[in-house]
């Protein structure tokens, strides 16, 4: 059952094929003898998963589909599942168990989804290789010893290696899209405020969005049907219709015209990914797709603009976790100074501290000016580039991930070199653009992912796209030899 995609497993369940109580005890026992290799998982939720699916067996029998009933799901450990532990890949939470469910989460519920548990990722959200969580590194299934990226690394590990048939993410600077492409699975980060982001950890909230992982475009559009919509509790969410998904799709790509922006394959890009790319556009030609040079001149200092930003955000997100109101509490504090320090000192990891250190001096006093408020202006540079590219082009494309999957340890002494992996990604969420990666084939055994991305609240337009490309390849089905 574990070689079928969402999309078939939907059709298995109505077909009778299996019950759910089946196919998700399938799941929970492939984890159990498995995840050991990969450690995808932070925690399983077995007992709630079997119950869910009685309950998903009851309503099939009575007749009660709905889009996603009966169907596994693995949740990024990001979001807040009543009842179940909530980690953040960090120590700070290691023990916090959250009181209720995240918007995302109780959608797909509604929708009849099974939990199967919660995923691994890097610590808040912070990294691009699964290397910085609590709960140790994740282990890409195509090759153990090489990183899974991040920090969504959990959800795509566990999905490439066929543990899950679906999984979770968010993505602040590309941590939905750089692990599909390093896992060769589908990913897909909507238009911020598309998705609610109630229960959600924040980490940078204004760059911040949930979305699905999946091994096709089309159940990351039948995931995201179910995820999308207004709610009343997120002030940023948006109060748009949500689009048919699924019933676009097929759409023809006769007169799609693709954007091809110079700055994704600059001279210094390694020439197996930009030939990968390159042969994913010319897949998309063959359909009638014109191709269209366009430039975005800003987006060279989004990754800058980002690491002021973000870090700006999430310091000031993080000031919550002090040990009295949220998180872990030292041992024995001396005095309320001692217990503030050491609970903070000893809950955070390295990355985070980095994080809220540069955010905290970004926004200080005299330097307020020179780094938050020009990373801003910044910003809006790199949104103005978009918004005149997308007058001309109805999608860009270009690389995901400026390389494959590299060893572990390969970048952990090397920050900088870590916030490279995001080059291609990160301009997309300073603008609040949807964008997908795709797989697109494999270099010395490695997959490579090729990115979408559309204009605002066109998640529609680039899940057809990718659904297209993907009727006329099948790299997006291939499963890691070890995990066959
Ligand atoms: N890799 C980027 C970072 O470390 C993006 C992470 C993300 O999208 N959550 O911040």
């Amino acid at each position: 059952m574990h070689d079928k995609t969402l999309t078939e497993l939907k059709a298995g369940l109505q077909a009778k094929d299996f019950s759910a109580r089946e196919l998700t005890e399938h799941f929970l026992d492939r984890i159990q003898a498995r995840d050991g290799e990969l450690n995808s998982f932070i925690t399983v939720t077995r007992e709630q998963a079997l119950a869910q699916a009685d309950a998903a067996d009851q309503a099939i029998a009575a007749g009660d589909h709905r889009l996603l009933t009966g169907l596994p799901i693995a949740h990024k450990d990001i979001f807040c599942t009543e009842g179940v532990r909530t980690s953040c890949g960090s120590r700070m939470l290691d023990n916090f168990v959250a009181p209720y469910t995240a918007t995302v989460v109780e959608n797909m519920a509604r929708e009849g989804a099974i939990m199967l548990g919660k995923t691994n990722m890097d610590e808040f959200a912070m990294g691009s290789s699964n290397e910085t969580s609590f709960y140790g590194p994740v282990r890409n299934p195509w090759d153990t010893e090489r990183v899974p990226g991040g920090s969504s690394g959990g959800a795509a590990a566990s999905l490439a290696a066929r543990l899950t048939p679906a999984a979770t993410g968010t993505d602040t600077g590309g941590s939905i899209r750089q692990p599909a492409a390093l896992n060769g699975v589908t990913g897909l980060k909507p238009t911020y405020g598309r998705v609610s982001r109630w229960g959600m950890i924040a980490f940078a909230s204004s760059l911040d969005q949930a979305g699905p992982l999946g091994l096709s475009a089309a159940d990351c559009a039948l995931m995201l049907q179910a995820m999308a919509g207004h709610d009343a509790k997120d002030s940023t969410c948006l109060n748009e219709p949500v689009d048919d998904y699924l019933g676009g799709l097929d759409q023809s790509l006769d007169d799609l015209r693709i954007g091809v922006p110079e700055e994704f394959f600059p001279d210094n890009l390694d020439g197996a990914i930009a030939d990968n790319a390159r042969e994913a556009l010319r897949e998309l030609e063959k359909q009638g797709a014109k191709l269209i040079k366009v430039s975005l001149p800003s987006i060279k200092l989004s990754v800058p603009a980002y690491y002021v930003i973000a870090p700006a955000e999430a310091s000031s997100n993080l000031s919550r976790f002090d040990g009295v109101r949220f998180g872990y509490r030292c041992d024995d504090p001396k005095d309320l100074e001692d217990l503030y320090k050491r609970s903070r000192s000893e809950g955070f990891g390295a990355e985070v501290k980095r994080r809220i250190l540069v955010g905290t001096y970004a926004l200080s006093a005299g330097y307020y000016d020179a780094y938050y408020k020009r990373a801003q202006k910044v910003r809006r540079l790199i949104r103005d580039d978009f918004a005149r590219a997308f007058k001309d082009v109805d999608v860009l494309i270009g690389p995901t991930s400026p390389e494959t999957a590299f060893q572990l340890g390969a970048k952990a002494d090397d920050p900088v070199n870590m916030y490279m992996a995001d080059v291609f990604t990160i301009a997309v969420n300073l603008a609040g653009l949807p964008a997908l990666s795709m797989p697109s084939g494999f270099i010395d055994g490695l997959p490579a992912g090729t990115q979408v991305i559309g204009n605002y609240f066109q998640e529609g337009r680039v899940l057809n796209v990718a659904h297209r490309y993907q009727l006329a390849t099948d790299w997006h089905l291939r499963i890691p030899g070890a995990f066959q």
